[in-house]
């Protein structure tokens, strides 16, 4: 069947007055009208109903990691459909796809994480990870393990519990869990570091975390979840060894390390996973969605230790948790032929050179007067802009300054993220080096006029 779409500009914004747009002023929205109508994909490019072709530079929304459109993908979701379009992996359950996909993911994850479990969004992997831990603990007979440990700063979903793990940024507003989520400090050496050296921060992080354990107790403390870098957050690399002296400050403590690897899995760091890879840290659980299906089919995951899955497996008892989704077999099969295409073409080894040109030609923007810091890794990058670079005076947010660059990128060819005072950068993994320099080159003019007119 057809649907034949109306794929004009005005045809979409009039449909579009009934789509309740997610992330966004939505006042502003019906204000200014400024939408963009993305009609079609290819590569690391989109092309809007303007006839715009933009690179683009926030992966979807940091999850097209093998790039748009990809045959090899496309058709792996629709051979599956052909044969089975749906079947749960509820009861007694399973079918091809999912167990695949399972045994994959555990081949490919570090150490003793391989038992998982799926669901439908990086939000629900998150809730997953805990309602699961909460379980266990219960099994273990320790009902009062239950706290969690987030850190300001983080962004960790949208549901009423994840958001109760991100940043306050995110729910201003909002409600959320009460009472079960204590942020440790946010690990950004450039504003929250002072006078002191990232060694020093460093030792500063790792005694807050000390400190906030002993308060609560750690008999009553479930888990730790960080992201390797953080992401919604403003891309915030922690200072070196932060990740594997938290996970060792988890193992003395008993604590869980939920590693949230929705963003930093599938080679936008030049690995399949990053948590051990290039944080050096071993965690219990690591979640993930996103590039695991390269935002073709939405599908996260939830790997947990074999010690976990024994605890919740072994004593008999259903395991009263899953969403009918959960491992869906058009989505599995996207994975699975996502990561065979990502394994034959090197995907994420070639991120380890093309990520670092990437990452090398947005760091030079750091000389421009407006920029106050360029931060983060590879394909996850933020530019963060400064009315006073001297002593990193931030601009107001009515400047709307990230607003601003964007929009002049955009005018240019390149879709960038505005986040505040931040420009966020999370593109396919497949620019060649021509697109690379071409998306710093646009950044410099795009920054250049919005400061030549302030
Ligand atoms: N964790 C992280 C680190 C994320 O960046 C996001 C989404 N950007 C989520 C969790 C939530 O994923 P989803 O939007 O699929 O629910």
């Amino acid at each position: 069947m057809s649907l034949d779409l109306d794929t004009s500009t005005d045809g979409v914004l009039t449909a579009d007055t009934h789509l309740v747009q997610s992330f966004a002023d939505l006042d502003l929205l019906k204000q200014d009208g400024a939408r963009t109508v993305i009609v079609g994909a290819e590569g690391a490019y989109v092309t809007d109903s303007e006839g715009n072709k933009l690179i683009d530079g926030i992966g979807g929304l940091w999850c097209v990691n093998a790039g748009h459109r990809r045959r090899e993908i496309i058709d792996a979701i629709t051979e599956q459909l052909e044969t089975l379009d749906f079947y749960s992996t509820f009861y007694n359950f399973t079918h091809p796809a999912a167990a695949a996909l399972a045994t994959k993911l555990a081949e490919l994850a570090p150490g003793p994480l391989n038992k998982v479990h799926f669901a439908n969004s990086g939000s629900v992997a998150n809730d997953s990870a805990i309602r699961i831990l909460h379980h266990y603990y219960n099994r273990l007979g320790q009902p009062k393990k239950k706290q969690i440990l987030s850190r300001h700063g983080a962004y960790h979903g949208s549901t009423h519990l994840a958001i109760a793990m991100t940043t306050s940024a995110y729910s201003e507003g909002w409600d959320k869990v009460q009472g079960l989520v204590h942020h440790l400090r946010c690990p950004h050496h450039w504003r929250e570091g002072g006078e002191m050296t990232e060694a020093e921060f460093l030792v500063a992080l790792l005694e807050d975390a000390r400190a906030r354990i002993e308060e609560v107790g750690a008999e009553n403390i479930a888990c730790f979840i960080a992201e390797p870098i953080m992401g919604a957050g403003g891309i915030v690399m922690p200072p070196a060894g932060y990740h594997a002296a938290m996970g060792a400050i988890c193992g003395d403590y008993e604590i869980k390390y939920i590693s949230d690897e929705v963003v930093t899995a599938f080679g936008r760091l030049g690995h399949f996973f990053a948590s051990k890879d290039v944080f050096d840290v071993q965690p219990d659980i690591i979640t993930t969605a996103k590039g695991l299906t390269s935002g073709y089919q939405p599908l996260p995951a939830t790997i947990l230790s074999d010690e976990i899955h024994e605890v919740i497996s072994d004593r008999g008892g259903v395991f009263l948790h899953g969403m009918t989704y959960s491992g869906h077999p058009a989505a599995a099969a996207a994975g699975l032929a996502n990561i065979a295409l990502m394994e034959r073409d090197r995907i994420p080894q070639n991120v380890r050179t093309t990520g670092k040109r990437f990452e090398g030609n947005l760091r030079a923007l750091a000389d421009m007067e407006m920029v106050g810091e360029v931060r983060g890794s590879h394909f996850m990058m933020g530019i963060e802009f400064v009315r006073d670079k001297a002593d990193k005076t931030p601009f107001a947010p009515e400047d709307m300054i990230g607003l601003k660059v964007a929009r002049a990128a955009q005018k240019r060819g390149l879709i960038a993220r505005p986040l505040g005072n931040i420009l966020i950068l999370s593109p396919t993994l497949v620019m060649d080096g021509a697109m690379i320099d071409r998306t710093a080159a646009i950044l410099r003019e795009s920054i250049a006029e919005v400061h030549a007119a302030l």
